[in-house]
């Protein structure tokens, strides 16, 4: 039986709007929302759709549906949808940017799942809003395969993040300028339904913040708290300092979690960091492959650098400042935005110290020198070039060895970007030794605690160039590596059959090929 639809009004019947409906670019004051319908595209087709997360949301039976491809492509919507574009601002590249708004996503409703959840379904692309600005509210296809694809993928290894319904092409092309260099090219266009339980981000509390708008600041605080984190009790300060210390919080976890799996995104800005501590808005993001603190994938960043994989963590903590710097006003004592730094930076140690520990089959701090063990790792992995997803995976076969190894496996040599000299060898050999002698010595069971690494250690991700050859395939009309791909990052954990060699090292070929190596923000 097909479950009955039924959409929440929780943003829209809370919160001030603009009721004003046309997609004209305006500054919007004392509103927090402005209502607007997706722009009809010409010949919207299904590419894909996430089977999981259709079946959370009761929708499963409707995906296959003409009236699911109208809904998800912009041409219709279900009964008891009433869509609206949210009003935020944000700190971008570390400047206050004033109004950004959902320039190019258009909350369709609130869907009220099977289990009772609610959650906010979102196309990514469905044409101008009250905050598009100069742009043109579209999606190419390339970025809304990789958002589609790193949703559901980064769910699927544990991430917290937004979720990806489905992936339409629009039939319709949009003009991006993709290098940036003066050459504007047509390109198919896409729109992506993405879920989340709200896609609040901090930059919703910043720009009424920014405006002197106390009134509205505190209507989306206490908005906030009533409808995610009703623990925190009836609106005071008090609750506004817990909403601070909860956020400051989850977005350290977050980011401990991106660093252990090797997960960059790109571009932190704060109009990109979400209330819930979810990984939101897939732009030029990228996975590490050969270890390397300063890698960034976005060629916007290139030159500073500022959202590379080693300054994530400080980042988060910059963004959690100025998300508190939003909330003085209801705050009201300066001390409490400080003492969430340090709930953040507490956060981040003890989650990046548990992630780590899982990966190396250890606990990280229960013996003397494990602080060295780790950084005379990171070090190494550095100064070999190793891939970061394909050295953690194999460490859990060397744990099982029955002595500590006396040279570099073949197993790690090859997880190499560079054939390494005799001593890279020898110095990962010794590492090796001592990490062995040190896991061992805790082990009580080998076994288990090998099964354990492999549940921190994923076998498969979306690495950058795997999401470009599905680009590519789509692009030629073939959707078959689009859905492989999400099939087996369904399962990034388990030992699956791999003909394609998809957990392998990035190919020589992608090295500099773009989409591969950098991607810029052209989307
Ligand atoms: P992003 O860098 O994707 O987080 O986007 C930053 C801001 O630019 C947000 O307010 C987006 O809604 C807006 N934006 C990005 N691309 C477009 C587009 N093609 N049309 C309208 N607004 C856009
Ligand atoms: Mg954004």
């Amino acid at each position: 039986m097909t479950h009955p639809l039924c959409f929440r009004r929780r943003f829209l019947d809370s919160l001030p709007g603009d009721v004003d409906a046309r997609p004209v670019s305006r500054q919007v004051h004392g509103a927090l929302w402005s209502r607007v319908q997706p722009t009809p595209v010409s010949s919207p087709r299904m590419l894909a759709w996430s089977e999981p997360l259709a079946r959370e949301l009761g929708l499963q039976e409707r995906m296959a549906t003409d009236e699911a491809v109208r809904v998800f492509g912009g041409n219709a919507t279900f009964d008891g949808m009433d869509p609206y574009a949210a009003n935020y601002g944000g700190h971008q590249f570390g400047a206050f940017a004033g109004q950004l708004g959902d320039g190019r996503a258009i909350t369709l409703g609130e869907l009220v799942a099977p289990d009772g959840s609610v959650h906010e379904l979102q196309l990514k692309g469905a044409g101008p809003t009250a905050y598009s600005r100069r742009a043109d509210g579209r999606a190419v296809l390339r970025s809304s395969i990789r958002e589609f694809l790193c949703s559901e993928a980064m769910h699927a290894l544990g991430v917290p993040t937004t979720r990806a319904l489905s992936l339409v092409a629009t039939g319709d092309n949009v003009v991006r300028d993709m290098f940036y260099d003066g050459n504007p090219k047509a390109e198919p266009g896409a729109i992506v339904c993405r879920v989340a339980p709200s896609f609040l981000r901090f930059g919703n509390f910043e720009l009424p913040a920014s405006r002197g708008d106390v009134a509205l600041l505190q209507k989306l605080a206490d908005f906030a708290i009533a409808t995610h984190f009703p623990e925190f009790g009836q609106p005071s300060r008090d609750s506004y300092a817990a909403l601070l210390r909860e956020v400051a919080s989850r977005t350290a976890k977050l980011v401990a979690h991106w660093q252990s799996v090797g997960f960059v995104h790109g571009v932190m800005n704060t109009d990109n960091m979400s209330l819930l501590g979810l990984t939101i808005d897939y732009g030029p993001y990228g996975w590490v492959e050969n270890l390397d603190f300063g890698w960034t994938p976005n060629t916007t960043d290139a030159t500073h650098r500022r959202y590379s994989f080693g300054n994530q963590p400080g980042v988060g903590l910059w963004n959690v400042a100025r998300f508190g710097e939003a909330l003085l006003p209801l705050l009201g004592d300066e001390r409490v935005a400080e003492e969430a730094l340090e709930v953040y930076q507490r956060s981040y140690g003890d989650a990046a110290r548990e992630r780590f520990s899982h990966k190396l089959g250890l606990r990280i701090g229960a013996q003397e020198g494990d602080g060295e063990l780790v950084q005379d790792l990171f070090t190494w992995m550095q100064r070999a070039a190793v891939d970061m997803t394909l050295f953690f995976r194999e460490l859990s076969s060397r744990l099982r060895e029955d002595s500590a190894p006396t040279d570099l496996p073949q197993t790690l040599v090859a997880c190499c970007y560079r054939e390494p000299d005799a001593q890279t060898r020898e110095e990962g050999a010794r590492w090796l030794a001592r990490w062995w002698r040190r896991a061992r010595s805790e082990a009580t069971d080998v076994a288990t605690v090998a099964r354990s690494m492999d549940r921190s250690n994923p076998r498969f991700v979306l690495r950058n160039w795997l999401a470009q050859q599905a680009i590519d395939d789509a692009q030629r009309g073939d959707l078959a590596t689009i859905h492989r791909l999400a099939l087996v990052l369904q399962r990034p954990y388990d030992e699956q059959p791999d003909e394609v060699g998809l957990a392998q090292k990035r190919p020589a070929w992608a090295d500099d090929k773009p989409g591969c190596s950098s991607l810029s923000c052209s989307s």
